[in-house]
C-alpha cells in the first residue's frame, strides 16, 4: 500500500488517492507542522509527501527519506521552499501546480492594482465610519484612473502574460521586462489586438506594448506589477531577491504604484516602507511578505502609510475552483495529486522527464 503524508489538508482531491487504496495521513492543524514532524513522517517510510509553500524541504528531509521517499508534490507554482539542489542530489522528483492558478493570480493582481489606485479601502472606510458628510468634486480625496495609463510587467512568464491580457482590456500601455524569457509572439498578438480595438472604435486612444530594460520600465510606468519567482543570489543568473530595493524604488515615479503578488523577499520591505513614508512612490499593494504571516512589528503596518499600502494575506490564488478542484486542468489540488500519482504509479512509462508536473527533470537525464 502506498503511503502519503500531506502537511496540510488540500481538500476533496485527496479522495482520489484514498479511492486508489493509498493510506493518506493529513496533518490535522491549519498551521504548518514543524520541520521535525515532516522529517519524522518522511523517516517512517512514506512514498509521497504533499507540501505547501510553508514547508522547508531541504537535505534533512531528503536524508530522512533516503531509499523510500519517491516524490514531493508541492501545492503551489512557486517552489522556493524546496531546495532544488538537494532534491536533485537525492534524486527525488518534485512537482508543482503551474498554469491552473495563472488567471486567478493575475486577476487578483489586477484587482489589487485597481483597489489601490481608486482608493477603495479609504473610500469604504469613509462610508462605514460615517465620515461621508457630502458629495464633493474632489474632497476628501481622489483616486487615479487605471484606463489609459502605463504599466510595467516585471516577469513575462505565465502570470505576467495573463496580467498583460487583463491590462490590455483596460486600454493600458504595457512595458515588459524579463531578462530570461521574452515571448515576442505573444506581445505581437497583443499589439495586433490593441490596433484592431482602436481601428474598430472599441478603444479611443491607440495603445502599445513593448519589451524594455528594467530601468526604463521603472522610470516610465504608472504601475509596476511583479510576476517573478523568488531566486536568491547564486541560484541563477537573474536573481530576484530584493529586486525592489532602496536604489530601484527610487527609479519609480513619485506618482507610481507597486503591486507584488510574486514572493515577499523580491521586495525589500524596509526600503518600501521608507519610500511610502517619504512619498517617493504613490502606493503599494502586497499579497506576499518577507516573513509570513506579516509580523505585528512590520514597518508596513505603520499607520502613517496605511492609506497608501494595501496588505493582503497571500491570497492571489485563493479562488474556490483554483484552490480546490480535483480536476488537474482546473485546480491546484487536482494537479498536485495527479503529479504525485504520475510518479508513484509510473505513468508516462515511468519516465520522470516526460511527466508534465515534475519540475526538476534535469536530475533524471
Ligand atoms: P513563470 O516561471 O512562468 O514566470 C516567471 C518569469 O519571471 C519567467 O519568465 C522568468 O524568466 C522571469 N524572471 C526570472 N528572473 C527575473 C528577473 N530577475 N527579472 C524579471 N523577470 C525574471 O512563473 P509564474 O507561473 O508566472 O509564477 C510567478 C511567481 O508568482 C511564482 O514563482 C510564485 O512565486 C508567484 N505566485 C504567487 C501567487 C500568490 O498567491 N501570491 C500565486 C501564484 C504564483
Amino acid at each position: 500500500m502506498k503511503r502519503v503524508f500531506a502537511t496540510c489538508d488540500i481538500g476533496p482531491a485527496l479522495d482520489m488517492l484514498r479511492e486508489r487504496g493509498y493510506a493518506v495521513d493529513v496533518y490535522p492543524s491549519p498551521e504548518p507542522p514543524a520541520q521535525s514532524l515532516i522529517i519524522e513522517k518522511v523517516g517512517s517510510g512514506i512514498d509521497g509527501l504533499i507540501t505547501t509553500l510553508r514547508d522547508k524541504i531541504d537535505a534533512a528531509v531528503f536524508e530522512a527519506g533516503k531509499g523510500t521517499l519517491k516524490v514531493v508534490a508541492q501545492y503551489a507554482v512557486g517552489f522556493d521552499n524546496i531546495n532544488r539542489a538537494d532534491a536533485n542530489r537525492y534524486k527525488v522528483p518534485f512537482t508543482n501546480t503551474a498554469d491552473v492558478l495563472t488567471e486567478a493570480t493575475a486577476e487578483f493582481a489586477f484587482f489589487m492594482l485597481g483597489s489601490l489606485a481608486r482608493k477603495l479601502w479609504s473610500a469604504e472606510h469613509l462610508t462605514r465610519e460615517n465620515k461621508w458628510g457630502f458629495w464633493h468634486p474632489y474632497l476628501p480625496f481622489l483616486g487615479d484612473e487605471v484606463t489609459g495609463k502605463t504599466i510595467a510587467i516585471i516577469g513575462t512568464g505565465r502570470i505576467g502574460l495573463a496580467m498583460i491580457k487583463k491590462c490590455a482590456g483596460f486600454d493600458m500601455n504595457i512595458l515588459c521586462y524579463d531578462p530570461a524569457y521574452q515571448n515576442h509572439e505573444f506581445i505581437k498578438s497583443i499589439q495586433e489586438t490593441m490596433d484592431l480595438r482602436h481601428a474598430r472604435g472599441i478603444q479611443k486612444e491607440k495603445t502599445w506594448i513593448k519589451y524594455v530594460p528594467f530601468e526604463e520600465a521603472l522610470h516610465e510606468a504608472d504601475f509596476v506589477s511583479v510576476h517573478v519567482p523568488l531566486i536568491r543570489e547564486g541560484e541563477s543568473a537573474t536573481p530576484t531577491f530584493h529586486l525592489f530595493n532602496e536604489r530601484t524604488l527610487r527609479m519609480m515615479k513619485p506618482t507610481a504604484f507597486l503591486v507584488n503578488t510574486s514572493r515577499g523577499p523580491v521586495v525589500d520591505e524596509g526600503a518600501l516602507a521608507r519610500a511610502l513614508k517619504e512619498n517617493r512612490i504613490a502606493g503599494a499593494a502586497l499579497d506576499v511578505y518577507e516573513k509570513e504571516p506579516l509580523p505585528v512589528d512590520s514597518p508596513l503596518r505603520d499607520p502613517a502609510i496605511e492609506d497608501l499600502c494595501r496588505l493582503l494575506p497571500h491570497f492571489a490564488s485563493a479562488g474556490k475552483i483554483t484552490r480546490l478542484s480535483s480536476d488537474p486542468d482546473k485546480g491546484m489540488a487536482g494537479r498536485c495529486v495527479q503529479g504525485l500519482i504520475d510518479v508513484l504509479e509510473g505513468n508516462y512509462g515511468g519516465d520522470v522527464k516526460k511527466m508534465p508536473y515534475v519540475v526538476n527533470k534535469e536530475a533524471f537525464s
